[in-house]
């Protein structure tokens, strides 16, 4: 496992409103990294930027396989297709996925459609293959937007706060299919999310970017560190560190 991504002293602003400055990190393969931090604090903006969606005023970011064209899968913050009678089928909307990256023109072959398929069935939506996308819940079309994203296996996946608009049951099971391509299928996971609890949960690493970088490391790191204690106070660090509060409650902490 290596790098896969390196962020060198990064500054980001929008005109003259600086976001966030001089950050530095590295991802490595399979990494599973909860985005966290308060609004406002640049986290949607950190994302545009490793997508290439907006210029840094400073610094770098790397990529390891720069020039692969399928490096990274994005399920956006806003679910798209509010207007649920827009007329397109399952099938189609993943589709997108493949057919965005393609160069003009963009003819769809057959080994597109055997793509489609399986990540329809590796997300358990097969059957909704044909089904209009106005028919389904909100768990659903989750599943078929994340279908999208992964359709033409990405290396890296960010999710902006995924799980917004579901409720906690579908939450967690959505939760559990991006657990399984990061264990899995070794996918390197970037969540930026509100939901502590989750992210606390699932995540390997915190990232918590507040207009610079607060943290990033692992959640033992964080809980160890003197650092965030003296940021946070005790009582909010170790709310992060939910791992930290179970070995406490159950008198393993060592
Ligand atoms: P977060 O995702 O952590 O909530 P954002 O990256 O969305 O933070 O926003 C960081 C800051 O940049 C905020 O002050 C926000 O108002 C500002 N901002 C975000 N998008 C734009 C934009 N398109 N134009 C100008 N300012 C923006």
């Amino acid at each position: 496992m290596g790098k896969i991504l390196s962020v060198e002293d990064l500054s980001m602003s929008y005109g003259k409103h600086e976001v966030f400055k001089n950050i530095c990190f590295d991802v490595q393969e399979g990494d599973y990294i909860g985005v966290v931090g308060p609004n406002g604090g640049g986290k949607t903006t950190l994302m545009k930027g490793l997508m290439g969606l907006l210029t840094a005023n400073h610094g770098k970011i790397r990529y390891k396989k720069a020039e692969e064209e399928n490096l990274i899968g994005y399920l956006p913050q806003k679910m798209m297709m509010d207007d649920r009678a827009f007329p397109a089928t399952v099938k189609e909307i993943v589709a997108m996925g493949l057919l965005c990256k393609k160069k003009f023109p963009k003819f769809f072959l057959h080994k597109d459609d055997e793509k489609i398929q399986s990540i329809l069935k590796k997300l358990k939506i097969e059957h909704l293959k044909e089904r209009r996308i106005g028919d389904l819940s909100g768990g659903q079309l989750q599943r078929v937007l994340l279908a999208r994203a992964m359709v033409a296996s990405p290396q890296i996946l960010i999710l902006d706060e995924p799980t917004s608009a579901l409720d906690p049951k579908i939450r967690d099971e959505f939760y559990e299919i991006i657990n399984r391509l990061n264990q899995e299928d070794g996918v390197t996971v970037l969540l930026v999310s509100h939901d502590v609890g989750s992210v606390g949960k699932y995540t390997k690493k915190m990232l918590y970017l507040d207009g610079r970088l607060v943290f990033f490391g692992t959640y033992e790191e964080f809980c160890k560190s003197k650092d965030m204690t003296d940021y946070f106070g005790f009582f909010a660090q170790h709310q992060f560190c939910w791992r930290h509060i179970d070995e406490q409650s159950t008198g393993t902490n060592n």
